[in-house]
């Protein structure tokens, strides 16, 4: 096959690494625009990291009706959505148990090492304590829940962006990485997207790393081994399992899934290693194609994610 030309735009948002892919290189800078715009309206409406966002100013208003913004009430419902789906292993509710976790800003500004946390195991309040109304586009948050959109966000954002820059670019095809956070929008390459599966986002591309092509929809990964700190000696990490309220203790360290949007890959590689084994059995009754890597760094395919090998897998 001939080499596609693809134009390339590489940046930062959202606490991440953004990248904005198209197939008419002609298209890139109305693509970028796009997503440039959507992109700074989700981080002002959704971000726990800006005391300004909607998000935070939601957050230190419980037990009052607030109306919030189309976007935000968007993103919330994205983030219900997912605890339904996974019955409550993805759930927004997370916020104080990320935080007390020591996720308290922005990644790069999480210390790698400290000392000792007070680390109690309590359930987070739970998705159910969250009142939203779509339709008055009103949100009531008890006292003592804090919302945290970080694991539909960026996904949310992926998808919003791919699809405003597909419709600014009229012809051909786009791909928004939110760090690693893929979306795809408009008429895909020939062939597909090609997405390296990788355990970190800003791991170079190579040959040596396993591909997937896919045509729509997105990919997300999830894992315990890159957004990682150590307090007194524990490693911590990003993911908290609703139960416990602590850094899930998984027997994936990384989960890759594809599906029909960012937003369901991610609620599904989220889950993924919040729930552990049973994870396999659920995406494959989700028709969900993943890839898991445990604890040891084996590769296990689910639900038809293609081995490299070209071995048939339905599981592994
Ligand atoms: P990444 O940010 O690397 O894409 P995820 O998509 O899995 O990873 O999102 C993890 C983020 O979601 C965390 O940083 C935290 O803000 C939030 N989070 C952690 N645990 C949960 C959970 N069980 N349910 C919902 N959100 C979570
Ligand atoms: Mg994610």
């Amino acid at each position: 096959m001939s080499a596609t030309v693809l134009g390339i735009a590489d940046d930062r948002a959202l606490g991440s690494s953004l990248r904005v892919v198209v197939t008419r290189p002609g298209s890139l800078l109305a693509a970028k625009a796009a997503v440039d715009e959507v992109v700074a309206a989700i981080d002002a409406a959704a971000s726990r990291f800006r005391p300004d966002s909607e998000l935070s100013l939601l957050n230190a208003r419980p037990d009052q009706v607030i109306k919030v913004t189309p976007l935000l009430a968007q993103a919330i419902a994205a983030a219900l959505r997912g605890a339904e789906l996974t019955a409550g292993a993805v759930d927004p509710t997370v916020g104080s148990a990320v935080r007390l976790s020591g996720y308290e800003a922005d990644f790069s500004s999480v210390a790698p090492r400290g000392a000792a946390l007070p680390l109690v195991a309590e359930r987070i309040p739970g998705w159910r304590a969250v009142r939203l109304s779509e339709s008055a586009r009103t949100v009531v948050i008890p006292r003592g829940v804090e919302l945290d959109l970080g694991a539909t966000g960026k996904a949310f954002a992926a998808d919003l962006a791919a699809a405003a820059a597909a419709t600014a670019i009229s012809r051909g095809g786009v791909l928004v990485s939110m760090g690693g956070d893929i979306a795809v929008a408009g008429d895909p390459p020939k062939g597909g997207w090609l997405i390296q599966a990788s355990e970190d986002s800003a791991a170079a591309l190579s040959d040596a790393e396993e591909t997937i092509s896919i045509t729509g929809g997105g990919v997300a990964t999830s894992g315990t081994t890159v957004r990682k700190w150590t307090r007194g000696g524990e490693v911590l990490h990003h993911i908290i399992d609703p139960v416990t309220g602590l850094p899930a203790k998984s027997c994936w360290r990384t989960v890759t899934v594809a599906a029909g949007t960012c937003v369901d890959a991610n609620i599904a590689s989220t889950a993924a290693i919040v729930m552990g084994a049973p994870a396999v059995a659920w995406l494959e009754r989700q028709s969900l194609p993943s890839r898991l890597v445990d604890e040891n760094g084996s590769v296990h395919r689910v639900a038809g994610w293609p081995d490299p090998a070209g071995r048939a897998t339905r599981s592994s």
